[in-house]
């Protein structure tokens, strides 16, 4: 199944409310630019071996393009162009000067060496370095990428144009021009759009249960927020299974457990569950913070959960969201819920130009204030449109980029 599918089919049900027409449909379906390349890697072994990879820069109407890359076996160029979609949409939701963009690696890191993965990543960045840049386009991390792999690329890309040059990429560890909370972000940011939906619904933390799927930057800091917010945290799961325990996991203790055997399975008074269980467990919030295409029409109608808060991009199909709907089940979608990644990104980003670095607390309030003035714009357009918050964010980023386009005479 390609992925680009869905995005179709979202821009369908968004460009219909809105009454786009062909031009103005094609202008928002149809990347800028879409790289393919392929490049050696000099194995432990001494043999070469060959890796793809993809840059696609979807849309930079509104600003340089931004969007992170990913290491992952199943990464082709539809993924990847799915993703740069939905950055463009996500920084406009959140109104950060940023067109959107997305790379990513068909590779498994996990079967490399750290000296290997060293030289796949800094060999990627020569493969890519003429078309990346400050002003141009800044990757940052994504599935199984982290801030020493950005360390290793930054590094990369200012030798080979000389001089330092931070803001190419952001999430970079803090010693090299990282920002404070930018670990944090992109859970801290769907925490704080949470807490407005829970002050504005009257939901009490204490009591409610949360299910949380994928348990790496973005599902087990949200597992650690909300944990110390008094929610009840009951399962959890990562690409090895799931467990249970409707006591409430110690999250802390689970993080420690993850960190010394790479797994979530086996922690101590917890039950294995599927992640198909997971998704379906007696749950009162579901957190998909993993892939793509997990609540699809195959499963939405079993959820039992009353909130859906995506951390991960694309979890949920179009179709899956008619029926979530109907099951008066409300999602908060990817391009609020997650935004927070790119929001402090873009801090880091203003933090390498300017040369003047902030404190996490600076950070974290400015963070608040961009995610609750995006929830409650999304909010606003989905009820004023009588629709539901996926359709919201989208009327108010295409229309957001088409405006940029109209005034730079494209359209
Ligand atoms: P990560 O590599 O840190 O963690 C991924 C997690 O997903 C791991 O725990 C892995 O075990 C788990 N996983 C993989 N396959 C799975 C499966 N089939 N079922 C259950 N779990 C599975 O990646 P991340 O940065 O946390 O990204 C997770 C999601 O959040 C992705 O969709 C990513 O695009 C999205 N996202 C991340 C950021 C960010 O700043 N890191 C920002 C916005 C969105």
């Amino acid at each position: 199944m390609d992925v680009f599918d869905n995005v179709k089919k979202q821009v369908n049900k968004a460009g219909t409310i809105m009454g786009l027409d062909q031009e103005e449909k094609s202008l928002v379906l149809n990347p800028k630019r879409m790289l393919n390349v392929n490049f050696p890697v000099r194995m432990d072994s001494g043999k070469i071996r060959r890796f793809n990879g993809f840059r696609i820069q979807f849309n930079d109407a509104r600003g340089p393009t931004k969007g992170g890359i990913r290491f992952h076996p199943d990464v082709d160029m539809g993924e990847v162009k799915s993703l740069a979609f939905w950055m463009t949409i996500k920084n406009a939701v959140a109104d950060i000067p940023y067109g959107g963009a997305k790379g990513g690696v068909e590779v498994n890191p996990k079967d490399l060496s750290s000296a290997e993965l060293e030289r796949l990543s800094r060999e990627y960045i020569k493969a890519i370095h003429e078309f990346i840049g400050p002003t141009k386009d800044i990757p940052a991390p994504d599935v199984y990428t982290n801030p020493q792999i950005m360390a290793w690329m930054t590094d990369e890309f200012e030798k080979i144009k000389g001089g330092h040059l931070p803001g190419v990429i952001t999430g970079k560890p803090i010693e090299l021009g990282g920002s404070r909370g930018r670990g944090i972000a992109t859970a801290q940011g769907g925490a704080y759009v949470l807490r407005k939906y829970a002050e504005e619904n009257d939901l009490d933390p204490n009591g409610i249960c949360v299910a949380i799927q994928g348990f790496g930057n973005a599902g087990s800091f949200m597992a650690k927020i909300l944990y110390e917010w008094g929610y009840n945290i009951l399962a959890v799961s990562d690409s090895k299974g799931g467990i249970i325990d409707r006591e409430g996991l110690d999250i802390p203790d689970l993080i420690k457990h993850k960190q010394k055997t790479g797994k979530v399975h086996g922690f101590a008074n917890s039950k294995e569950i599927t992640n198909e269980g997971l998704l379906e467990s007696e749950t009162d919030i579901l957190v998909p913070a993993a892939l793509e295409n997990q609540i699809t029409e195959k499963n939405a109608g079993n959820i039992k959960a009353d909130l859906i808060v995506e951390l991960a991009n694309g979890p949920t199909t179009p179709e899956a969201d008619e029926i979530l709907n109907k099951k008066d089940i409300t999602v908060i979608p990817d391009v609020l819920a997650n935004a927070g990644g790119v929001t402090v990104s873009y801090f880091e980003w203003v933090q390498n130009n300017y040369g003047y670095y902030w404190t996490e607390e600076e950070v974290l309030k400015k963070l608040e204030a961009v995610m609750v003035s995006a929830y409650k714009n999304v909010k606003k357009t989905a009820s004023e449109n009588d629709t539901y918050l996926r359709n919201g964010a989208f009327i108010l980023a295409i229309d957001r980029v088409l405006e940029a386009e109209r005034l730079r005479g494209n359209i």
